[in-house]
């Protein structure tokens, strides 16, 4: 119900296609597809895929394959499945067999980065998994209190650094390490997020990945890049950045709850060919749920 009510201004911009589609015959149509492509374009499913999508229908209606308003909404909804699917990218988290498996979690300040890292905590916690959280964000002060509180509310260990001073890359090989000896199930590990621009965040992130690889080969078995989910397409940028430099396995999209740009999520799968494997909906801590395109899709109600 949440993730429903989480896309309903996404779902607002769309209505226009159960009115249109209603009334929709075949002198109607090219009326009919700007109207839709004006509502995708709103919602940021970005032009490249509005194109795509538009001319598709286009082409079916005028061959004679979709006959009905009807039709072509099922036709549209196959659309929007297909480009969430066709890069062939798992969703569910890969952790491989070795314990501890290390997520990093990645993004830049603000977008949600921290509250995610506590929500996917609590989820996994759930699922009876033993969960450590590592403070790497040693940038920004209050970062390790606000993950404290996380690890306190969630149940979950939490390791911090010893002095102001201390290296990212060395709380997280601390955090592994204790990991490995304590059995812990899987390491979680903040990272700082200071602007993307900053080439020095670029190089830690390198070096906690690096770091995290000398405790346990083969690690960080995730590298989850969170992005604010109201930024809509200007995302994309910043995206590519941290793949180029860091390879980023998952995306978490947040606030997606409340924001009519919902399509981006469509643009940013397509476009970067890197599976959203969570969505944000909100700030408590059940407000993270994992992505399924199904139910994406079932959500926007298409
Ligand atoms: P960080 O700087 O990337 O670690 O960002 P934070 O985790 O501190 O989050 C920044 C703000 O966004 C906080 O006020 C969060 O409560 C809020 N936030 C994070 N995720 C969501 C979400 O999915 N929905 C909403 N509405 N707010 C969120």
């Amino acid at each position: 119900e949440k993730v429903f009510s989480g896309f309903s201004k996404t779902r607002n911009n769309l209505t226009v296609i159960d009115e249109l589609l209603l009334y929709w015959n075949l002198a109607e149509t090219d009326r009919v597809l700007d109207k839709l492509e004006e509502a995708l374009l709103v919602s940021d499913f970005g032009p490249k895929i509005t194109i795509k999508i538009v001319e598709n229908l286009r082409e079916d209606i005028f061959s004679g394959k979709l006959k009905s308003g009807n039709e072509i909404k099922e036709a549209l909804k196959r659309n929007v499945l297909e480009l969430l699917t066709s890069k062939g990218s798992k969703t569910e988290l890969q952790l491989g067999f070795r314990k501890p498996a290390v997520i990093m979690i990645v993004g830049v300040n603000g977008g949600g980065k921290t509250t995610s890292l506590g929500k996917l905590a609590y989820r996994l916690k759930n699922e009876g998994v033993k969960i450590l959280m590592a403070a790497g964000d040693t940038f920004r002060a209050a970062a390790s209190d606000q993950l404290e509180i996380w690890a306190e509310r969630t149940g979950c260990e939490i390791v911090v650094a010893e002095s102001e001073k201390a290296k990212a890359s060395s709380v997280l090989s601390q955090a592994v390490k204790k990991g490995k000896e304590q059995g812990f199930d899987i390491v979680l590990c903040d990272t700082s997020g200071r602007l993307h621009t900053n080439y020095s965040l670029m190089e830690e992130l390198i070096s906690c990945k690096k770091s995290v690889a000398k405790v346990i080969p083969g690690a960080p078995n995730e590298i989850l890049l969170v992005l604010d989910g109201t930024t809509g397409l200007n995302m994309l940028p910043q995206a590519r950045e941290f793949n180029d430099v860091v390879g980023i396995t998952g995306l978490i999209l947040t606030k997606l709850d409340g924001s009519a740009r919902g399509g981006c999520v469509v643009s940013v799968v397509d476009e970067l060919g890197i599976p959203v494997k969570f969505v944000g909906v909100g700030e408590g801590v059940e407000d993270l749920q994992p992505f399924d395109a199904n139910a994406f899709q079932k959500q926007l109600d298409m």
